[in-house]
């Protein structure tokens, strides 16, 4: 990957918000912005990278509704949302949009390999990369998927055959040689995977979507992606759920300004991410699920605007403020 130019401003506001160039470390936090997987630079034990023990989040998607390829989304990036979660020795992966591709590619070379796939929900956006994701082609794996927005006649296991149906798809299901297994809850209900706990809630949106709490030790990210706010009202479940949280990765797909053209498509706005933030006394916002209409130049200006809003370091030794970008690491 070539070098992240830093964003149009100077000094502290660089190296805080900007895509980083190179790894940050403060009062335990860190940031790294290049393009090495979030366990690099661990031992690799016969042939395999052992998973970092500490609570870290790696974006492979940050974009909403489309992918967007193309020079002037080069830096933010132009896959849709996939966040890959590691801590104690497990691995898990949130929404299967087209940025799970490049994570399979990553993942591939390391059977056999025990993963969970947590879906926020299953538009298109969230699931579409999921029949590229190598690891499914590999026996030796074994791949749990979860989703806790689906209501009866729909099951996980039907909307992902949907997908690969004729005349939208060419092999079905059967297709997978790893050992899949389709699982549902209902969002509100409490989660584990291993020693990591997840706390769920119902979200804002068309069709359902889940928002996940993911608590390991005393480190919490929260992944809230895709939701409505009601305006000039904060949403209490949201809230309660991302209480103190370290990291808060919240759907900014548009700016206060945008919102009143796009009532009921079922997102929210960064400004509304940052009062959230502030309500539930969260350390690092995240802005995310970046609308396609946002090149680079725009992310940047939503960058030195949010940063004005939520200046300085949290606690947790990250920047109050991050702006999402393919090969963002965050370690609270
Ligand atoms: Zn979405
Ligand atoms: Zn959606």
């Amino acid at each position: 990957m070539a070098a992240w130019p830093a964003p149009p401003d100077s000094g502290q506001y660089a190296r805080d918000h900007g895509p980083a160039r190179r790894r940050r470390v403060c009062k335990g936090g860190s940031v790294d912005g290049n393009h090495q997987p979030v366990d690099s630079g661990v031992e690799r034990l016969h042939g395999k990278v052992s998973l970092a023990e500490g609570l870290k989040v790696r974006f492979w998607g940050v974009r909403g509704s489309i992918s967007c390829p193309g020079a002037e989304y080069a830096r933010y990036g132009g896959n849709t949302s996939c966040l890959e979660v590691t801590a104690g020795g497990r691995r898990l992966i949130f929404d299967a949009g087209t940025g799970i591709r490049t994570l399979g590619v990553e993942l591939a070379r390391q059977a056999p390999l025990d993963l969970d796939i947590y879906f926020t929900h299953t538009h298109l956006d969230h699931i579409s990369g999921l029949t590229f994701f190598a690891p499914l082609f590999e026996r030796r794996n074994s791949v749990r998927m979860w989703a806790g927005h689906l209501e009866a006649p729909y099951t996980l296991k039907k909307v992902v055959g949907h997908l690969m149906q004729a005349p939208l798809y060419p092999v079905s299901l059967d297709v997978f040689q790893a050992s899949v297994e389709f699982r549902e809850f209902t969002a509100g209900e409490t989660l584990s995977c291993g020693t990591i706990g997840l706390r769920t809630a119902s979200l804002h949106h068309p069709n359902g979507a889940t928002g996940y709490r993911i608590d390991y030790r005393d480190k919490s990210i929260c992944y809230i992606t895709d939701t409505e706010h009601h305006e000039g009202q904060r949403d209490q479940t949201i809230v309660d759920l991302c209480r103190g949280a370290d990291v808060m990765i919240y759907d900014s797909s548009y700016t206060d300004e945008e919102y009143a053209r796009y009532r009921g498509w079922g997102h929210s706005t960064w400004q509304e991410g940052v009062r959230i933030a502030d309500a539930a006394d969260v350390g690092t916002l995240a802005i995310f699920h970046h609308d396609p209409s946002h090149d680079d130049a725009f992310m940047d200006g939503v960058a030195r605007e949010a940063a004005a809003l939520r200046p300085g370091t949290a606690a947790n030794g990250l920047p109050r403020v991050v702006v999402a970008h393919e090969g963002l690491t965050l370690s609270p």
